[in-house]
């Protein structure tokens, strides 16, 4: 078999087996323990900005590690196969970062994102709220100009790393007349005054990962605008999430490729009636069934985060690609992961083994970033173009 990363540079295939050790050695061993006691994930974050995780989205005139696309997709992937809670947290740390790299001031870009690509500085992503997920535009947080800064107020829910990140960047309404084009992008620095959060919510899986409900009534100096311009904000929300999708096929790609790892040795291990499991055509489907989900959803993968690389060079967007990778790799990934869980019988069910983790961690894949009918709604509407 051809290795399914050979579009990978030396350098960055180097990069992954670094991170892969790392993962196997210090990340995943804490997985389990992590789900069960719902402690956010800081000394795994800690661990990967040591290794250049923190900012491997970056590149390097700020620190990042400058690589590309399909090697970032890998390394996400890697990461969540350890612990999808820390893979979680660290693609909404990129989120924010991206926020700043795409719509930010070049000012802002050298304020901010060196110390986020090293790990020194943790990112949010502030977007949805009560009532506005799935159509962000309708967002009712309001930034008006107050004093030679800006006045910000409203709420913002399921924000991830929400109250315990060092900066957010939080999207809001500066001109509710353009809809769309009235909403532009803050700054938000941890500690500021009338920045309020909740506990946790409690989650059904991905629980060292915690999110927020966030409290906005703060004052914040004129060059808290991203970019230095109103009416950016949705714009630049849209093309981070182009980069988070591809990114949340990372997450499931590695989920997934852990489940169908655990439940290959399981069967091949199993004997029931003087029969390895593997004997059984029925199972033998199940694992072909698993293997051909898992390598359609990486080739979508890869082939967005190709178009990814190409569109960051020449300009224009990759949001077709991005949607159907991460409709497809999700809804494999779910699929992937309740076959594996099958066919571990009862034990699936139990906590000795990490398929039902991550059964439960997969789950937010086909609702955050856009859930799955959001994402028909914008491959339909581009075919339909
Ligand atoms: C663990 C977790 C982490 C998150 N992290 C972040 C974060 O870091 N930052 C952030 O900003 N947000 C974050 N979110 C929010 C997440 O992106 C939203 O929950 C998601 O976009 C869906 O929005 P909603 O919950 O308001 O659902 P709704 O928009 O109320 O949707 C409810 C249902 O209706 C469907 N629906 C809605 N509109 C349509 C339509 N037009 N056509 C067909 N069906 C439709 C949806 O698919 C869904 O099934 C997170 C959420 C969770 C649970």
């Amino acid at each position: 078999m051809t290795d399914p990363w050979h579009m990978l540079s030396e350098e960055e295939r180097l990069f992954c087996d670094v991170l892969e050790r790392l993962c196997a050695e210090r990340i995943a061993p804490r997985a389990a323990e992590t789900d069960e006691t719902a402690r956010f994930v800081h000394d795994q974050l800690a661990t990967l900005g040591g290794a250049g995780m923190m900012g491997a989205n970056l590149p390097e005139e700020y620190g990042g590690g400058g690589i590309s696309a399909p090697a970032l997709l890998r390394a996400v992937a890697i990461v969540a196969g350890a612990c999808g809670s820390t893979a979680s947290a660290l693609t909404a740390h990129y989120l924010a970062t991206d926020s700043i790299l795409i719509g930010g001031t070049e000012a802002q870009k050298q304020a901010l994102l060196p110390g986020a690509a090293e790990g020194r500085a943790l990112g949010a992503f502030a977007l949805t709220e009560p009532t506005a997920g799935s159509d962000p535009a309708d967002m009712k947080t309001r930034a008006r100009r107050e004093g030679g800064g800006w006045r910000l107020e409203g709420a913002k829910c399921f924000i991830s790393n929400g109250a315990v990140a060092d900066f957010l960047v939080v999207y809001a309404v500066t001109d509710p007349a353009r809809a769309h084009r009235g909403i532009s992008a803050f700054i938000v620095p941890k500690g500021t005054p009338g920045l309020s959060a909740g506990a946790p919510e409690r989650t059904m899986g991905l629980k060292g990962g915690h999110v927020f409900t966030l409290g906005l009534d703060c004052h914040l100096p004129e060059d808290a605008l991203l970019g230095g311009v109103e009416g950016q904000g949705f714009k630049t929300a849209m093309q981070v999430l182009d980069n988070g999708r591809i990114e949340v096929a990372a997450q499931c790609l590695g989920l997934a490729e852990a489940a169908m790892a655990t439940a290959i040795a399981y069967a091949k291990d199993r004997v029931i009636g003087g029969q390895p499991l593997t004997d059984r055509q029925a199972i033998r489907f199940m694992i072909a069934d698993m293997g051909l989900a898992f390598q359609s959803a990486r080739l979508l993968a890869q082939d967005a985060a190709r178009q990814r690389d190409a569109a960051h060079k020449g300009g224009g967007r990759f949001s077709l690609a991005a949607s159907m990778a991460k409709l497809h790799a999700s809804e494999a990934a779910g699929r992937i992961a309740d076959t594996a869980l099958q066919l571990l019988g009862g034990y699936g069910y139990t906590r000795d083994f990490p398929v039902e983790r991550i059964v439960r961690d997969l789950r937010i894949m086909r609702i955050y970033e856009g859930s799955s009918e959001i994402q028909r709604s914008i491959i339909s509407a581009q075919l339909l173009a």
